[in-house]
């Protein structure tokens, strides 16, 4: 089979990631445990996902949800300014979904005299909301989910994340409940998401799952999905920098492994016209590695994963960034905004050194579920409209308009050979343009 590609863009690398690029995310490995941990799951219930929350997480209390007691406890143990951190940041990101949900318009037109055709966006009633855990309490994927969910207006919200090396992560959790979630589990993984998915003898099934996670929750999400709806592939972190001659490389390298810190299957590619910038931010990669407390992630994703290029010119540069689509993508050049008409295949834009993705992840607003492996090129990110459903309705109230589109339909199903659909035209036009039965 061949396969059309793009043009050649001529680079120079710097650094080629030492990974082999099929073997990251969902391996085959990955695949086969997740569809046997959600079979059994299906089969065997709550049962079943104590079994496996007490294999993968070492943990099997008599019930993952959380009582109002114990959620009064947990908050009561989160400094006062943590929980002041995460009312602003919930803010922000409430008002970034409050604007997306304004943007979406509900209309109703008259196409032929009393021919009403509408749409309408209704959210879904359930979700079921993924707060990663396993390496770091990612408690803004809290605000992420949660607030985005309820300002779409999606009545239940039940959300999980797991302990986090045993413990209890009281912030993440106090950032559910004040993101308005109706039901929080301590619960992680493959069995927190398909016990969601197909629900449980004590967790009732979900519409639909959202969140990010580890390749082993991006890959049961990915299984699951046609049961129930997803928001999108949001699996290992990735990100993107773009830069110029004008970058700081020093900010280039500490952004680079500001994700690449995120686990040691998060690629770091930097894409400049420099070579000076490409070789003067390998040299800085190398020397802040051993002072990062998470070196061990950060090394080994820089390691398997990272690379730089060096291309001639900034069109290069961006076409080259489209093809791979990262999650994230700074711009670090002196006219960052015109990668807003150039690029088209990215999760998310940072323009300009004032913002970073850390920004994007943590803080700023904008949804940090963003897609992965690829899967930029047919999605963007979490968003309000992801919680809802665009429907359609219709309603004639003309009876001439009626017994017209009867006509144009008995004709229309006829040619599809479709005789009952022909007859719910006939008989309108019959019964309101006196036409006569063809049958
Ligand atoms: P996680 O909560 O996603 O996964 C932890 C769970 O994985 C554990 O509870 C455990 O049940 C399960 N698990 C671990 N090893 C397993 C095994 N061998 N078999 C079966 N199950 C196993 O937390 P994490 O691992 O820290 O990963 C979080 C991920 O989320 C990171 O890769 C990060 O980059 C990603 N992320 C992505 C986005 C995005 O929008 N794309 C945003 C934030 C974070």
């Amino acid at each position: 089979m061949t396969i059309v590609t793009d043009q050649p863009i001529s680079t120079i690398d710097l650094k080629l990631p030492s990974g082999d690029a099929a073997e990251r995310g969902s391996t085959a490995d990955v695949r086969q445990i997740v569809e046997g941990v959600i079979s059994d799951i299906r089969e065997r219930g709550d049962e079943a996902v104590r079994e496996y929350s007490k294999k993968f997480d070492d943990y099997a209390p008599d019930s993952f949800l959380l009582s109002e007691e114990q959620l009064d406890e947990i908050v009561a143990r989160v400094p006062e300014q943590v929980l002041e951190d995460i009312r602003f940041v919930q803010e922000q990101v409430r008002h970034m979904a409050q604007k997306q949900l304004e943007s979406l318009s509900d209309f109703e037109i008259e196409t032929l005299p009393g021919v009403l055709l509408g749409q309408k966006h209704v959210p879904i009633q359930a979700a079921g909301a993924y707060i990663p855990g396993g390496k770091y309490p990612l408690l803004a994927s809290a605000h992420m989910t949660i607030v985005t969910a309820k300002v779409a207006g999606v009545e239940r919200v039940a959300a999980c994340t797991p302990l986090i090396k045993g413990e209890v992560p009281d912030a993440t959790v106090a950032a559910m409940r004040l993101a308005g979630a109706d039901e929080i589990y301590l619960l992680g993984g493959i069995q927190a998401v398909a016990a969601m998915a197909v629900g449980t003898e004590t967790i009732a099934p979900v519409n639909m799952l959202a969140g990010p996670g580890n390749a082993f929750v991006a890959e049961a999400k990915r299984q699951l999905f046609g049961e129930v709806g997803i928001d999108l592939f949001a699996g290992p972190t990735e990100v993107l920098i773009v830069a110029d001659e004008h970058a700081d490389p020093f900010v280039v390298a500490v952004d680079l492994l500001s994700q690449a810190e995120h686990g040691p299957d998060s690629p770091a590619i930097l894409i400049t016209t420099s070579e000076d910038l490409g070789r003067t931010v390998i040299e800085h990669i190398d020397a802040l590695l051993p002072g990062m407390s998470t070196r061990d992630f950060a090394e080994a994703a820089w390691r398997d994963w990272g690379a730089v290029h060096v291309v001639t010119t900034l069109d290069d540069a961006y076409a080259l960034a489209d093809r791979y689509a990262s999650e994230h993508v700074q711009i670090l050049t002196q006219q960052p905004r015109e990668a807003l008409e150039k690029m088209h295949d990215y999760g998310a834009l940072f323009l300009g050194e004032g913002t970073c993705v850390s920004y994007g992840d943590k803080v700023i607003g904008t949804n940090h579920v963003l897609p992965t492996r690829g899967a930029a090129r047919y999605t963007g990110g979490l968003w309000v409209g992801k919680y809802l459903r665009t429907v359609t309705y219709q309603e004639v109230v003309n009876e001439e308009s009626s017994a017209f589109l009867g006509e144009l339909c008995g004709r229309a199903a006829r040619v599809e050979r479709f005789e009952g659909h022909a007859r719910s035209g006939d008989i309108r036009a019959a019964k309101y343009g006196g036409a006569e039965l063809p049958w």
